[in-house]
């Protein structure tokens, strides 16, 4: 039998609308409400169709065009070296292939059972600094809160609130403050079962960590995210004085640079969360990085903010990832992109049991984008 080939690729970056604008971070000016998705399709000599979020350019879609399958997607591993840049594309044909959910594709692969239904826990991402234009702390601390009343409408459970106003945006005593104003707020508004994260965005340094974990001791914040840059010496003075503190919250980190220190900091007790984001690092590396984290009895939680796309691919990964924490969740609306199926349900991410992602792509939308700002091969 002839080995199926890749018979075209196009590439197209299709643009939504995030329902509220997104305000800074801590480091950041305003992220603002257009999220631009990179997405790929790719087509087989007999018929079948991978879609997925790319950033490949044209020269790595000449590399795939009339490779056959089998030298882009080992169904052991993932995609290989050549097929990395379409990477999402391929396991999403793949799985189509199969005629299964990628969660269900990705699962067996790592010898891990297949649920019949997969829900997984998930935390609203786009609670930003989104105050600054307001004088009184009050008044801002209750504008983020009311931002956390709208997710908890929206079905969420998790939040995660952006802190480091003062490294900054603000004046520091007065921005840390408001962090903290703004965490009691949250956690009077979303109440005392929801789970509450902060992200600083390396805004803080290590005094400031301790005085913003002090100071919300009583809102028992599950993570804190990045609180200055990746340094060993003072993650783990802030883990010694946790444990003396009797604080529990854990500490996330790797969004940035995807530091392979972090590895070895997980194994030594000092992470308890990586964050590698899960297109700059990709599905695959996830997948296998996964493992590695579980037997280090790290969580695995990828980063994936702006691309909208990687709500719906961060949740298959949980069934092959034993100690999978949270899929971020960027709420946002992306015309050509139909994501048939996905709901978020008292917290978690509800995954169609769909062959592929289970998502679809509007053609006409799609085949505009691809004229207008994408490629195609042949
Ligand atoms: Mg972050």
């Amino acid at each position: 039998m002839t080995q199926p080939t890749l018979r075209r690729v196009e590439w197209a970056r299709l643009e939504g609308q995030r329902p509220r604008h997104a305000g800074r971070n801590a480091r950041l000016d305003n992220h603002g409400t257009t999220v631009r998705p990179g997405i790929a399709r790719l087509t087989t000599s007999d018929g079948h169709i991978g879609i997925g979020f790319s950033r490949a350019p044209r020269t790595a879609a000449e590399q795939i065009l009339g490779q056959p399958l089998a030298a882009l997607f080992d169904p052991d591993a993932g995609a290989t070296a050549l097929g990395q840049p379409f990477d999402c594309a391929l396991w999403d044909l793949a799985a189509k292939q199969a005629g299964k959910p990628v969660y269900a594709l990705a699962a067996e692969m790592m010898s891990k059972a297949v649920p019949a239904a997969l829900r997984v826990p998930c935390y609203d991402t786009s609670l930003y600094i989104d105050d600054l234009h307001l004088a009184e702390e009050q008044a801002a601390a209750a504008l983020i809160a009311q931002e956390a009343q709208t997710g908890w409408e929206q079905g969420h459970r998790a939040f995660k609130v952006k802190v480091g106003r003062g490294s900054r945006h603000m004046e520091l005593e007065a921005g840390t403050r408001r962090d903290i104003a703004v965490i009691r707020a949250v956690r009077a508004a979303v109440g005392p079962d929801a789970t509450l994260m902060i992200d600083a965005n390396n805004g803080y340094n290590l005094n400031l960590t301790k005085r913003v974990l002090a100071e919300t001791a009583e809102c028992r914040l599950h993570w804190v995210e990045e609180p200055f840059h990746e340094d060993r010496v003072l993650y783990d003075d802030l883990r010694a004085w946790m444990q003396v503190a009797g604080i529990q919250t854990l500490i996330a980190d790797g969004e940035g640079d995807a530091s392979p220190s972090l590895l070895a900091w997980a194994e030594a007790g000092v992470i308890d969360v990586v964050q590698y984001d899960i297109f700059s690092y990709g599905f695959t590396p996830w997948l296998h990085l996964g493992q590695r984290l579980d037997g280090l009895h790290a969580q695995s939680a990828p980063h994936h903010y702006g691309a909208h796309v990687g709500n719906y691919v961060a949740p298959h990964l949980a069934a092959a990832i034993g100690r999978f924490g949270f899929v971020e969740w960027d709420e946002a609306a992306t015309p050509g992109l139909i994501p048939s199926g996905y709901r978020i349900d008292e917290g978690q991410v509800v995954v169609p049991d769909r062959p592929g992602f289970g998502f679809d792509l509007d053609e006409v939308v799609f085949e505009r984008a691809v004229d207008e700002n994408g490629y195609r091969l042949p």
